[in-house]
């Protein structure tokens, strides 16, 4: 038998629930389905966050939002001037889910529990009358007169007049929407860290310089400064990790993948310093401190486990003291501070948060409606899209904002194709 309705929804996660409560509040005469593939839904908002799913980012100005995605920044642009955090804060305090902004601008459940944010996306669901299915994984999609027919991997079908891909990185989805005359951007990992084994690091799992900078070079080892990143970098049992590193690898996504992630990087550990400044920085201190050893005082704002490796790896004896260190080992222990090179040799997980770069082609959706320019009637939202931002809560906005605009025009009534 065909189950028959108007919206049909393929993909329970945060966008696919976010477009259907939108929808069956703006219009509920109409008939809406979610089809997930899983035993469960909103899986990924369940371990989001470490546990505590962060939710959106307090950043209210959508000029300033959109800075936070590599990929999508500019079709965001008008989508967040329709639908941006305060919305989707509102949206979900209103439902009893109580959300609290932390100093750095992550907003998460006042709860700590990304259960709140599940609890609340389900009973919003079911009062809207959305029927839920689980294990439904679809595995095709066609055109018909009245609009679309999806078959389930047990035979069953569904017809539906419009028809919302929300199926975030998985490849069915990206089928799908090729099946249906789309194209795709190939789909490369975003948000991870850097595998590096090197002697400086050794032992320094933990260890973390406040303010790093780290840039990406090029095959000859020139600095590519469009792929640089200032932050916090926290050294792990495998390398680099912390928001520099993180947002770096967001940004150099594709260029990370097309080396295999095998390529060099820089690392300046005390930005804005550079080789000449630090230098006469460290000459000031051998005349002001002669008498301390190099390797029991350091006068910069660093790690001292870092800056005693960094000391014996620019052959500095940690036992002299400043007044017998000589210039030349000083210019030495500048560049090693501020030019360091490290070998990328891969990348590794984090466990936080990752996301996919890549999907349905931006300049093939209509962003006022979300819906397909190439196939009228089908609409698109979340992860699918080859949108993608750094960590912090974007992530998830970009799934609520397309989700809202695809449920408000699918709510729409107008005429049958
Ligand atoms: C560990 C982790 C932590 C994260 N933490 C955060 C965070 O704190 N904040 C943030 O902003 N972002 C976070 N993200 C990113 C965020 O989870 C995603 O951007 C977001 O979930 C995308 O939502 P979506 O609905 O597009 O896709 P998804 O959440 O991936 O949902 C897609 C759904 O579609 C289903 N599906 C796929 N194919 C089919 C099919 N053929 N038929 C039926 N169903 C199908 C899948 O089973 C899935 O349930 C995190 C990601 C990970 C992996």
């Amino acid at each position: 038998m065909v189950q028959n309705t108007d919206c049909l929804i393929v993909g329970g996660g945060a966008a696919g629930f976010f477009s259907a409560v939108v929808c069956g509040e703006a219009n509920p005469n109409l008939k809406i389905a979610i089809l997930e593939a899983g035993r469960e839904f909103l899986t990924k908002v369940k371990i989001s966050g470490g546990g505590r799913c962060n939710v959106t980012h307090h950043c209210f100005e959508p000029a300033r939002l959109i800075l936070n995605y590599p990929r999508g920044a500019k079709a965001l642009r008008g989508a967040f001037s329709r639908f941006q955090p305060r919305d989707a804060m509102a949206w979900f305090e209103r439902r009893g889910a109580e959300l609290k902004t932390e100093r750095d601008g992550r907003v998460f459940p006042v709860s700590d529990d990304s259960q709140t944010i599940v609890d609340c996306l389900l009973a919003a669901a079911r009062e809207s009358g959305v029927i839920l299915r689980t294990q439904a994984p679809v595995l095709t999609a066609e055109v018909i007169d009245s609009g679309f027919r999806v078959a389930l991997k047990d035979g069953q079908l569904w017809e539906t007049r419009r028809l919302l891909l929300a199926t975030g990185s998985h490849p069915t989805g990206y089928r799908l929407a090729q099946a249906l005359g789309h194209g795709l951007e190939p789909p490369v990992p975003s948000l991870f860290t850097l595998t590096v084994k090197d002697p400086r690091l050794t032992d320094l799992a933990g260890v973390a310089a406040e303010t790093a900078e780290i840039t990406l070079l090029d095959d000859q080892g020139k600095p590519l400064k469009s792929l640089q990143q200032q932050g916090p970098i926290l050294i792990t049992h495998w390398g680099l990790s912390g928001p520099a590193v993180l947002k770096l690898s967001a940004w150099g996504a594709r260029y990370l993948q097309e080396r295999r992630y095998q390529c060099q990087c820089r690392v300046n550990w005390l930005p804005p310093q550079n080789p000449e400044t630090l230098l006469a920085e460290l000459l000031d201190f051998k005349s002001n401190q002669p008498r301390k050893q190099i390797g029991a005082y350091c006068p910069l704002a660093l790690p001292k486990r870092l800056w005693q490796s960094l000391i014996q790896f620019s052959s500095i004896p940690p036992e002299l003291t400043w007044a017998d260190v000589s210039k030349v080992q000083l210019r030495r222990l500048a560049l090693e501070l501020t030019q360091g090179v490290y070998q990328i040799r891969g990348k590794g997980a984090f466990k936080e948060e990752f996301v996919t770069c890549g999907g349905v082609p931006l300049g093939e959706v209509n962003f006022s409606a979300m819906e397909s320019r190439r196939c009228p009637g089908l609409y698109f939202a979340g992860e699918i899209l080859d949108i993608d931002g750094v960590t912090g809560g974007f992530n998830f906005q970009s799934a609520w904002t397309t989700g809202a605009l695809a449920g408000r025009a699918m709510a729409e009534e107008r005429r049958p194709r």
